[in-house]
């Protein structure tokens, strides 16, 4: 081997040891928003993939990636996520946030809805999420009080760029809790 095609071979090799893929570290894909898509990306492909942007969807965004990062789980696989609610619009559109910023998606059948199942009063959501690696479930309620919310900003027709901030910057306590 040249001394060329050696320094080469050493700077792959480095490489690889320095890329998170290989070095097994842990590198959840988090947040409301793709950590590398500004906010006006996010907003726009999420406008795409749902054709209209509404509070559920934004919700379900930002609640997905809350739900990867608790579960130190990965986008796309590796875990079960099991939203029981109304299987109407438009609470249902939480669904495409959900299935966007998780990667877990309805046809991979690693996300569920369950539909006409019995709730808690005063909940509209409950969603269990299972980590396939095993550990405790996580489990959250979204409160009926976000559907007197949301329809209250529905009313106002805000913007979708309103509709967006709102949602992702209000109090996560009032959007979802989780339960213990
Ligand atoms: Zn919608």
């Amino acid at each position: 081997m040249t001394y060329l095609g050696l320094l080469i071979y050493a700077l792959v090799v480095i490489g690889l040891l320095a890329c998170d893929c290989c070095s097994g570290k842990k590198h959840p894909q988090v947040t409301a928003v793709d950590e590398d898509l500004s906010p006006a990306e996010t907003l726009h492909r999420l406008r795409q993939f749902h054709g209209h942007l509404g509070p559920y969807a934004v919700l379900g965004y930002r609640l997905g990636g809350w739900l990867l990062e608790r579960l130190g789980c990965g986008k796309y696989f590796g875990a079960h996520i099991t939203v029981t609610g109304p299987g109407v619009t438009p609470f249902t559109c939480l669904l495409d946030g959900l299935q966007m910023s998780t990667g877990h998606t309805l046809g991979k059948r690693n996300l569920e809805l369950v539909t006409g199942a019995s709730r808690a009063p005063g909940v509209l959501f409950e969603i269990e999420a299972i980590a396939d690696s095993g550990g405790a479930p996580l489990r959250v309620n979204i409160p009926a009080s976000v559907a007197d919310l949301f329809s209250e900003w529905m009313a106002a027709e805000l913007s979708d760029e309103e509709i967006f901030d709102r949602t992702l910057s209000w109090p996560q306590e009032e959007l979802w809790q989780e339960l213990t």
